[in-house]
This record gives C-alpha cells, sequence and structure tokens, in this order.
C-alpha cells in the first residue's frame, strides 16, 4: 500500500479547524452565576459574595483549612514568598523546566532563583538533583506540577525538612490533581492556583492561594491588600499599612466563572484523562513516539499533552530537534493543533542570562554577587530538560468538549506522517509559520 500524499506536500490535509472546539466551556451555570453578580451590583471586595464562596468552595475542593482569591496565579506564588518573609538575596529553589512566573516570583520578592533539573518521566522537579542545589541561602522550594502532572512531593518534603526549608507547591496547571490521594495544592504549606483563561479551571485571569496555616493566612490577607490592617470587628481597612503589600485582589466576574467551572472540573478533567489515554495507547503504537508518563499512585489532569519523538526509535537518521519539526510541521499542515510551549528551559531565558534586573541593573542578583556568590544559569546544567524542549511538541485540543472523534482523526494524522516520514524530514525547512521561533500553536 503506497503512502497517502502527505498535506504538507499537497496533499488533502486529515482534519479540519472546525473538528475542534474551544476551551474553556461557556455552560448555562456561568450565565446563571454572572447573572447572580450582577443582579447583586456588588462587583468587587474583600468579603463580597462570589469571592468567598469560591475561597470556601476550593478550599474544600482540595482540602485545605483557607482559601484566598488573588489577581492571577503570579500573584499568589508572590503573596506567598511574601508570606514566608522571604527577602532580599534569599534563594529559592523551583524547577528548570516550568512557566517564568514559578522563577520570577522570587525576583519580585528581590530572592535569587535557583533552578533544578527535571525527572525523565514527569518533567517535574527531579528531588535526585535538589540537595545539590541547596545553600545556606536557601529559604523555599516551589516543585510545580508540570503539564498537570504531580510532582513527587515526599522526597521534597522529607528534603526541606531535613534542610529547614519551606515549600510552596506551584499547582497552576494541576487543578484536581492527586498524589497519594492528596489534591495536589494542599500538600506544601501554600498551594498556588491560576485561574487563567487557558487553565483547567479558568475564571478569565485570577489566582488561589491554598493554606492551612493561620498565619501564612492573615499574613497573606495582609499582602493581597496594601498591607492594610483590617479592624477584625468592622472589617474595614483602616488605611495603616502595618507592612508591604501589593494590590493582588480578585473580583466577583472571575470568581463567579470558577465558581461555575468548578463544578465541572472533575467532569472535564475526567474528558481530558480519556483522550489522553486513548491518545497514548495509540501513538505509543507509534515507533518513536513517546507519549506522557502518569506515576500508578498519582491523576494527572493533562493540562497539556506532551508527546516526545525519538528519531532514533522511528528509524530516521535525523538531529532530535531537526526531526521534531519536520514531525510537528507535517502534522500541523495535516490540520493537527500542534506547537511547543517553552521552547527553552526558564534559565536559559535572556532574564536569567543577562541578569538585568530591577531598573536594568543586576539587582538581586548583585545582592550576593558582591560577595562573590556566583550565579551561573548556563542551560547545560539542565540536560534532561533541555532535551526534553529539544523533542517535545503539545497536542492541542485534548480537552472537553472534544471526544474521541477528534482524537481518532489526531491519531490518523499520525499514522499518516510515520508512513512517509522521508517526505516530512524533507519539508523540515518550509516556512509554513509566522512565529519566529519555530513555535506553531501556543498554548497561550
Ligand atoms: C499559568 C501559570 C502561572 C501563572 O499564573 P497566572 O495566573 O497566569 O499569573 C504560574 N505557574 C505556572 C506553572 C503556570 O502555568
Amino acid at each position: 500500500m503506497s503512502a497517502q500524499q502527505l498535506a504538507i506536500a499537497g496533499g488533502t490535509p486529515v482534519l479540519e479547524r472546525g473538528d475542534y472546539q474551544d476551551w474553556p466551556i461557556i455552560g448555562g451555570d456561568d450565565r446563571r452565576l454572572v447573572n447572580e453578580v450582577l443582579d447583586t451590583g456588588i462587583l468587587a471586595g474583600g468579603t463580597a459574595p462570589q469571592v468567598t464562596a469560591l475561597e470556601r468552595e476550593w478550599a474544600q475542593y482540595i482540602g485545605t483549612k483557607h482559601c484566598l482569591t488573588t489577581g492571577s496565579g503570579t500573584a499568589a506564588l508572590h503573596m506567598a514568598l511574601a508570606a514566608m518573609d522571604v527577602g532580599p538575596g534569599d534563594e529559592v529553589i523551583t524547577s528548570a523546566f516550568t512557566f517564568l512566573a514559578s522563577a520570577s516570583c522570587a525576583l519580585h520578592q528581590n530572592a535569587i532563583p535557583v533552578f533544578v533539573d527535571i525527572d525523565p518521566k514527569t518533567y517535574c522537579m527531579d528531588p535526585n538533583r535538589l540537595e545539590e542545589a541547596i545553600t545556606e541561602r536557601t529559604k523555599v522550594i516551589i516543585p510545580v506540577h508540570i503539564q498537570g502532572c504531580p510532582a513527587d512531593m515526599d522526597p521534597i518534603l522529607e528534603i526541606a525538612r531535613r534542610h529547614n526549608l519551606r515549600v510552596i507547591e506551584d499547582a497552576c496547571q494541576a487543578h484536581g490533581a492527586v498524589y497519594k490521594g492528596r489534591k495536589v495544592g494542599s500538600i506544601g504549606e501554600v498551594g498556588c492556583f491560576s485561574l487563567n483563561n487557558f487553565k483547567n479551571l479558568p475564571g478569565g485571569e485570577g489566582g488561589l492561594f491554598n493554606t492551612d496555616d493561620e498565619v501564612l493566612l492573615h499574613k497573606g490577607m495582609l499582602i493581597r491588600c496594601f498591607g492594610d490592617e483590617i479592624d477584625e470587628v468592622s472589617h474595614r481597612r483602616q488605611y495603616n499599612a502595618s507592612i508591604l503589600g501589593y494590590m493582588y485582589r480578585n473580583q466577583e466576574l472571575p470568581a463567579a466563572l470558577a465558581r461555575a467551572q468548578l463544578l465541572h472540573l472533575d467532569e472535564y478533567n475526567d474528558i481530558r484523562i480519556a483522550n489522553a489515554d486513548y491518545l497514548s495507547d495509540e501513538l505509543s503504537k507509534l515507533p518513536g513516539v513517546i507519549p506522557p508518563y502518569c506515576p500508578p499512585e498519582c491523576k494527572h489532569v493533562y493540562f497539556m499533552y506532551n508527546v516526545r519523538f525519538a528519531p532514533q526509535l522511528a528509524g530516521v537518521n535525523a538531529e532530535p530537534r531537526r526531526f521534531r519539526t519536520a514531525v510537528e510541521k507535517a502534522l500541523y499542515k495535516e490540520g493537527v493543533l500542534v506547537g511547543q510551549w517553552q521552547t527553552m528551559p526558564v534559565p536559559a531565558q535572556d532574564l536569567f542570562q543577562t541578569k538585568l534586573g530591577y531598573g536594568g541593573t543586576g539587582y538581586p542578583w548583585t545582592i550576593n554577587e558582591e560577595k562573590g556568590i556566583k550565579y551561573n544559569y548556563d542551560p547545560a546544567q539542565f540536560p534532561v530538560a533541555q532535551e526534553l524542549c529539544d523533542t517535545y511538541t503539545i497536542i492541542h485540543g485534548i480537552h472537553a468538549p472534544n471526544d474521541q472523534q477528534l482524537m481518532r482523526k489526531i491519531v490518523t494524522a499520525f499514522h499518516k506522517v510515520w508512513d512517509d516520514l522521508d517526505t516530512a524530514l524533507a519539508h523540515a525547512d518550509d516556512p509554513i509559520y509566522p512565529g519566529p521561533d519555530g513555535k506553531l500553536y501556543g498554548a497561550g
């Protein structure tokens, strides 16, 4: 049987854009709760009804005593570091494969991010590489539950305990994910989530700060609202800032949307999991396609569906980055929405290479560099994250309401490309997308 003509070589694509349905799903609950906001006329406020209800419902859902809504996931992470009294020159450890905010939250507190390479299967922080990153300046570890996969919390917590360090979970990509029977975001001292439009629990924009600790809760509340003391009896602001704070509050409309989405979170996560499992079963039959891994004791919620390509296993003699690019382009031309999210480990980004911090100066790195301590963000220190960035792509559209009908078409497109990898490789340099860096269809 001869291979079908690939779309990249002028053939007919397998999929059309209309095969995909968009995220988030807006339904009756969203309209009902948004209308509730409009009917009350209350749009914002620290004790406003939607914000308060979301805090109660989310804390209950993940199993923490307290939750504070915030303006963003980034704000929640920064609030957590500030509530822990992290300060100038302190070091904060996070994963080398993550979104920038897991690290820039440290800079916002005048602290210095230090990166740990990732586990080659889960793509989360590798606990075996954690201890070598700890110094006497380390204060906090921020594991990230990347793309919906829980980080290996037990060894991370054990190392933190041994070195007297605190742990903040960056759970911005993992709403509803479970590690050994516990929802992520309830395991460290603070768990942070994002309500950004693309995330598994979208509210438009916003964030969630979760903790069991009364001190962190109280400090978080102060920091969220300018550091302003609140009168305990009247609940009024006193316009007397007792500490440095920020304006990190959220508001009623995003809170109402997030509450409506929460009613469907488990159902929508189950659809992601079913789609991901189907894709993994089918794609693992193709030589050189490496589907994502979920540790047996975990529930992965597939914020992103990550596949990697190994040219030698596919029987192709090509450099890994070139092979990935060729396959991405061929799939994209078949109508599959694919493309990289992070294209490099976070420490490889210009911000860390140039260390241009506050006011374009080297601050806060200079705090310690003036004492002879060097911060080396050479990407060669993160070979596993680098190899992942060379070889992975994201298959978009595994979220609800897309179902197996779409997944089957995606698998068909993969088979079509795998039947004619030579043609795909011959078109690896085709200038078919506008992205500056080989990026096809970004995650947002
Ligand atoms: C989205 C995200 C954040 C930041 O959330 P925002 O709400 O966009 O500020 C932080 N960390 C990770 C891993 C994320 O994916």
